[in-house]
């Protein structure tokens, strides 16, 4: 493809010398390309606008060589009520590391665009708070890039009646009270050596049960559309934070920036 013309949602920028820009984009249809932005450093240039972090723009794109050079773009979305907040921009920076980790060059990734566009105008809107919209982003993004868990009932006796569930975040499975104790088959040399536990286990009532069914299932627009009880908040942040970073087996520089901030 020597020739692309599509939206794209800027996910990574860098300095290229006095005035240009490196930037990664999510291209709609195409996935992730990197693409250098000539003069995009300067106020003055035309394309400014749309070559920032977080702008979601029409860009015309080259290849020349090994690379992708940007020949046009019209801004669709800048995203300014997140810039202006560090905060915001700091989860918005974060999410992006998430999106850049997940998505391979190459592949088109259509449903995490759309997702990332849906995420980003919450932030900017403030539909629900900056919390509750990280977690959902997590989890959802964990099932788009496969990592699904399995919530079909304890893994052992395959009840969904239990009060607590044990949630298994490596191999995304629940245990029920019951059976609880097959997970304390602790090794010594476990990296994940937690409590006496095997792995890491998150514990969580069956209303955050069904709220992260909830996200899993809900369709894109409708995915932060629900609401927990105050107490259940903390426990199904932690959840949905603790299996999307189990999954892709990292910490983020980010994540630890942005809480920081909180
Ligand atoms: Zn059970």
């Amino acid at each position: 493809m020597t020739e692309i013309k599509s939206n794209a949602l800027v996910i990574g920028e860098k300095e290229l010398g006095e005035n240009d820009k490196l930037l990664t984009l999510l291209v709609e249809r195409y996935g992730k390309v990197v693409a250098v932005a000539k003069g995009a450093k300067s106020v003055r240039n035309r394309h400014m606008a749309s070559c920032q972090l977080f702008s979601y723009a029409s860009f015309g794109l080259r290849k020349r060589g090994n690379l992708y050079y940007v020949t046009d773009t019209d801004l669709i979305e800048s995203y300014y009520d997140i810039r202006t907040d560090i905060t915001k921009l700091a989860l918005a920076s974060y999410m992006c590391d998430v999106i850049n980790d997940v998505v391979q060059e190459g592949e088109c990734e259509d449903e995490i665009l759309k997702l990332s566009l849906n995420t980003f105008y919450a932030i900017a809107k403030n539909l629900k708070p900056l919390e509750f919209i990280r977690a959902c982003f997590q989890l959802r993004i964990a099932v788009i890039a496969g990592f699904t868990p399995n919530f079909d009932g304890c893994v052992e006796c395959g009840g969904s009646t239990s009060k607590f569930y044990y949630f298994d975040i490596v191999d995304g499975i629940i245990y029920c009270d019951s059976c609880k104790n097959k997970l304390f088959y602790a090794s010594a040399e476990n990296e994940f050596l937690e409590r006496g536990l095997s792995k890491p286990i998150a514990i969580i009532s069956e209303s955050v049960l069904a709220a992260m069914q909830y996200v899993i299932g809900a369709r894109r627009e409708r995915f932060l559309s629900f609401n927990l009880e105050k107490d259940e908040l903390s426990s199904f942040y932690s959840a949905c934070e603790k299996f999307l970073l189990n999954q892709l087996e990292r910490g983020f520089y980010s994540l630890g920036f942005y809480k920081s901030l909180i």
